[in-house]
């Protein structure tokens, strides 16, 4: 039987963070692993170089989309290039110009697809990876990767795997029992399925005011929070943008789950939203305390009729995968020194925690492949 596709640094997945790694590695001077044509790696993988021949080492990144584009392939169709917060550049190649009015799920991704060919990085796709675990009884501390597409060793991994595909579902008693429908927004389309409806929307974020904008335009909606939303008046302040980073930064530092960075900063009074306080649509309500076939049962005893719960509720960190590693410690959360694994410096999370953000993720790609490149050489 083949053994594993060899690459000294695998790279999972292939967003923004994902990317930010890949062009760091190419930089230094990383070669690919193999030659891969159209998300296939083609003929015999490269040999392992103990010489140093090849630089630093070689590298693959793996991906488990079916084309580029990360979890931006994803978002709903009105989250447009003008909605959008603010997206940096992936490192090295500017955003082309674009239409405003275009859906950020369409723009992105034909920037990132244009972005892995002029670099020609070496992504396979769609490759999902099921686990990773160490392969102790290896004297050379490879790192085992299994994926739907064979098992890869690498002598580092570089997670990448953002928090998409793990939306957060707080419970609520009687959940089980509403006969309307529950989503989250990773499941949203568009305001339209709701036309005429009664709709409760969860969660204090960007995503819950913008959704319930846009959704009070053709539904009767509901807002529900936990704690009473922050709001600020400036467009874009650097100090509140650095400070939330910090304070991430540290809870991770100290092993403590990451909060999303935006939960940190506060909400920003855009033009459309002031609009839609002025028609009374952001009026929040403290949680409700329980659900019920027809509603939701609110803090004041009334029943709110409801045909739909949208819960804009967040993401956790995709790392599932990870769990034969046994990163997480008492805290709940995975002690992070940098990018860096605290005592494992042969894994390196991108994209998490502090650098949950399209320049944190430039950052944070970059950072790991220098650790690593030490690392490596060490
Ligand atoms: P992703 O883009 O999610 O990429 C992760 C990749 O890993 C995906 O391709 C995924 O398929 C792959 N993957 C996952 N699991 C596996 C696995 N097991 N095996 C293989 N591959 C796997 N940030 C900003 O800076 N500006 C914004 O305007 C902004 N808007 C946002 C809007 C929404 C609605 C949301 C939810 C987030 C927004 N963000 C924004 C945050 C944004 O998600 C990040 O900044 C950035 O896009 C995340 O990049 P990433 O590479 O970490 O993750």
């Amino acid at each position: 039987m083949a053994g594993p596709i060899e690459a000294d640094v695998l790279v999972i997945g292939a967003g923004q963070a994902g990317l930010s790694a890949a062009y760091h590695l190419r930089r230094r001077g990383f070669v690919p692993a193999g030659e891969v044509i159209e998300g296939e790696l083609v003929g015999e993988p490269a040999a392992r170089d103990t010489t140093g021949a090849a630089g630093p080492g070689t590298y693959l990144v793996l991906d488990a989309e079916t084309g580029a584009g990360g979890a931006w392939r994803h978002r709903w169709r009105s989250l447009r290039m003008a909605t959008v917060n603010n997206i940096y550049d992936l490192p090295g190649m500017t955003q082309p110009d674009v239409d405003p009015c275009e859906p950020s799920a369409t723009v992105l991704p034909r920037y990132f697809a244009q972005y892995e060919d002029e670099l020609d990085l070496p992504v396979l796709r769609p490759v999902r990876v099921r686990r990773a675990r160490r392969a102790d009884d290896d004297p050379t501390g490879r790192l085992l990767v299994e994926s739907d597409a064979g098992t890869f060793a690498a002598r580092a991994l570089i997670n990448a795997t953002g928090t998409w595909t793990k939306p957060f579902w707080p419970r609520y008693p009687g959940q089980e029992t509403f006969r309307g429908r529950q989503l989250h927004v990773a499941q949203y389309v568009a305001a339209e399925e709701f036309t005429g409806q009664q709709v409760v929307v969860v969660g204090g974020g960007i995503s819950a005011v913008q959704l319930l904008e846009e959704i009070s335009h053709v539904a009767s909606t509901t807002w529900v929070t936990r704690r009473e939303p922050v709001w600020r008046d400036e467009d874009f302040d650097p100090d509140a943008g650095r400070q939330a980073v910090a304070l991430v930064e540290e809870r991770v530092r100290q092993g403590l789950a990451p909060r999303s960075v935006v939960s940190v900063t506060g909400l920003i009074w855009r033009p459309e939203l002031r609009a839609a306080a002025a028609r009374g649509v952001l009026d929040r309500h403290p949680m409700f305390t329980r659900i019920e076939p027809d509603g939701v049962r609110m803090a004041d005893g009334t029943l709110r009729r409801a045909d739909a719960i949208l819960w804009a509720t967040g993401f956790r960190a995709a790392l599932d995968h990870l769990a034969p590693l046994r990163l997480r410690g008492h805290g709940g959360g995975i002690t992070m020194d940098g990018t860096q694994v605290a005592g494992e410096p042969r894994v390196h999370l991108v994209g998490y925690g502090p650098s949950s953000s399209t320049v944190g993720a430039n950052r944070a790609g970059r950072d790991a492949v220098h650790a690593l490149t030490e690392h490596l050489r060490g």
